[in-house]
C-alpha cells in the first residue's frame, strides 16, 4: 500500500483552521490514521501545508501573448485592441503548438501552487474554422496536457455563436463557433463521456451573452444542471458589454442571465467589473460564485470591481489568472484586498471582524475555488484526494506564531517559497532536474511557432 507521511510545522485545512500532527496519505487520499505509520516520511521543517490553490479561470493558449502586447502605440490602446492581438495569435496556432503551450502553462501553474484549473475552452476548430474529424481534438489536447503534467483540470467547454448581438461570427472567430445549441450540447455530452478520468472533469461555459443567443441559455443550463456540472460565464467585464446588452435587450448581462434562471450556486460569473441597477440584488437572491482575475483585469484596463459589495452578500469569491500575465496566486489573492484599500481609502476591508487577512484570502484561493469548479464539493480534511502544497514559513512564524506568519505570507510570498506540490497523492513539483528539462523542451519546441 502506498503511504506518504508529511510532517510540517502545522497544516491549514479547508475551513481555515490550523491543525497539528502529521498528514497521512494513502492511495492518493488523506486518511485519519495509518496503523503502522510505515511509508515514506517527509519532514517539512519550517513549512506549512495548505490545500492546493484553485485557478478558476484559464485560457491556456493566451499564455503566448505575455510580453507581446505591452508596446505603446499612438492609438488608444484598450481591451479591444488587445483582443485583436489575441485573435491574431490563435489564427496561426496549430493543435501541436496549442498543446505545447497548454503543457507549459499547466506546469507553470503547478510550480505556482495551483493544483486545479478551470479551462474556459472556446477554440474548437482547425486553422480554417473547419471541424476536426474528431470534434474533441482541441479538448483532448488540453486534457492530455493536464494529465501529463499532473494538474487537475475542469474542462469548461464553451459555447460561442456570434460576434455581437446583431453580428455573425467574424472571419477570425471561426475557430470558436457552433451554429446551433444542439451541436454544442452534443460536444459537451461527448466530452463528458470520453474525457473524464481521475484528473479531468467536464463542465460547460457560455462565452458571454454577447457571443451566445438568449435562446441557448436554458438548454445549456438544463444539461449542466441535470449532470451536476459547473457553468461559467464571462459577465460585465467591459462597460461596452453592458451598454450593448442594455441596448439590445433592455437588461444588463447579469439581468439577462438572471431572467433565464442561470444564476444559481453551480454558476460562476467571471469578472463582474461593471455592475448596474439590480445586478447586486439578482446575485444576492441566487448565490452564484464570482471569479475575479486581478492581474488580467489590471493588465487589460478593465476597471476595478466593487468587491466589498459582493463580499457582503456572503457569496463565493474565487480567483483566476485568465490570460496568465503572471502566475502568482499570492499576488492574485492579495490584490483583492489591496484594490479595495485603494478604491475605498481604508484598511482591513474584507473578512469578518477580528478575522485574519489570510483566512479570507486562502478561502478565495482554495475552498471557494473548489466550490466553483466542483459544485458538489464538501470541504473536509479527511478522505479528500491529497491536493496539497508545502510553503516555507516567513520569519514571523518564529517571532509571532502561525496566524501572523500566514498574514505575512499572504502579503509578501511568491511561488518561490513553495517547496512541494502534491496532486492526488503524488509529488508533482519539487524543483527536480526532470521538471526543468521538461520546461526547457517545451520552450525549445515553441520557438518555431513564435519565430514564424
Ligand atoms: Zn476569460
Amino acid at each position: 500500500m502506498d503511504v506518504l507521511i508529511l510532517e510540517p510545522e502545522f497544516m491549514v485545512d479547508f475551513n481555515g483552521s490550523i491543525q497539528q500532527g502529521p498528514i497521512i496519505i494513502e492511495n492518493g487520499r488523506i486518511v485519519k490514521d495509518h496503523p503502522k505509520h510505515n511509508g515514506t516520511t517527509i519532514r517539512l521543517h519550517n513549512q506549512v501545508i495548505l490545500p492546493g490553490f484553485v485557478n478558476c479561470h484559464s485560457h491556456a493558449f493566451q499564455r503566448g501573448l505575455r510580453g507581446l502586447v505591452e508596446q505603446k502605440t499612438d492609438r488608444i490602446d484598450s481591451f479591444f485592441t488587445w483582443r485583436e492581438r489575441m485573435y491574431q495569435l490563435i489564427e496561426s496556432m496549430s493543435i501541436t503548438d496549442f498543446s505545447l503551450l497548454a503543457r507549459l502553462v499547466y506546469l507553470e501553474m503547478l510550480e505556482a501552487g495551483f493544483t486545479h484549473v478551470g479551462e474556459f475552452h472556446y477554440v474548437h476548430h482547425d486553422l480554417k474554422g473547419a471541424r476536426f474529424k474528431d470534434p474533441l481534438a482541441m479538448s483532448r489536447a488540453l486534457c492530455d496536457a493536464a494529465s501529463e503534467v499532473g494538474i487537475n483540470l475542469v474542462l469548461l467547454e464553451c459555447a460561442y455563436n456570434r460576434a455581437n448581438f446583431d453580428e455573425p461570427l467574424l472571419a477570425r472567430q471561426q475557430r470558436f463557433g457552433h451554429p446551433h445549441v444542439d451541436d454544442f450540447v452534443s460536444l459537451v455530452k461527448q466530452a463528458h463521456r470520453e474525457l473524464e478520468n481521475d484528473h479531468v472533469k467536464v463542465g460547460a461555459a457560455i462565452h458571454s451573452v454577447r457571443a451566445v443567443p438568449e435562446a441557448w441559455l436554458s438548454p445549456i443550463n438544463e444539461f449542466v444542471t441535470h449532470n451536476a456540472m459547473p457553468l461559467h460565464i464571462h459577465a460585465s467585464e467591459q462597460e461596452q458589454d453592458v451598454a450593448d446588452c442594455l441596448r439590445h435587450t433592455g437588461l444588463s448581462p447579469i439581468g439577462l442571465i438572471h431572467r433565464n434562471h442561470l444564476l444559481a450556486p453551480h454558476t460562476t460569473l467571471v469578472h463582474t467589473t461593471h455592475l448596474i441597477n439590480d445586478d447586486l440584488e439578482a446575485i444576492k437572491e441566487s448565490s452564484p460564485s464570482i471569479c475575479i482575475c486581478p492581474s488580467t483585469e489590471k493588465n487589460l484596463g478593465d476597471g476595478v470591481v466593487k468587491l466589498l459589495d459582493l463580499y457582503r452578500l456572503g457569496i463565493n469569491i474565487c480567483l483566476g489568472t485568465d490570460q496568465h500575465v503572471r502566475l502568482d496566486p499570492f499576488c492574485e489573492a492579495r490584490s483583492l484586498e489591496e484594490q479595495e484599500r485603494l478604491r475605498l481609502k481604508k484598511r482591513t476591508i474584507l473578512g469578518k471582524p477580528d478575522a485574519f487577512l489570510h483566512q479570507t484570502l486562502l478561502n478565495c484561493l482554495n475552498t471557494s475555488g473548489m466550490r466553483s469548479l466542483y459544485p458538489t464539493f464538501v470541504p473536509s480534511r479527511i478522505n479528500q484526494p491529497a491536493n496539497l502544497i508545502a510553503v516555507t514559513l516567513p520569519p514571523e512564524y518564529q517571532w509571532h506564531g502561525p496566524q501572523v506568519a500566514l498574514d505575512a505570507m499572504m502579503l509578501s510570498h511568491t511561488p518561490a517559497q513553495i517547496t512541494h506540490v502534491i496532486t492526488n497523492g503524488h509529488i508533482v513539483v519539487h524543483d527536480s532536474e526532470s521538471q526543468l528539462a521538461e520546461k526547457q523542451y517545451l520552450i525549445n519546441q515553441l520557438k518555431k511557432f513564435f519565430k514564424n
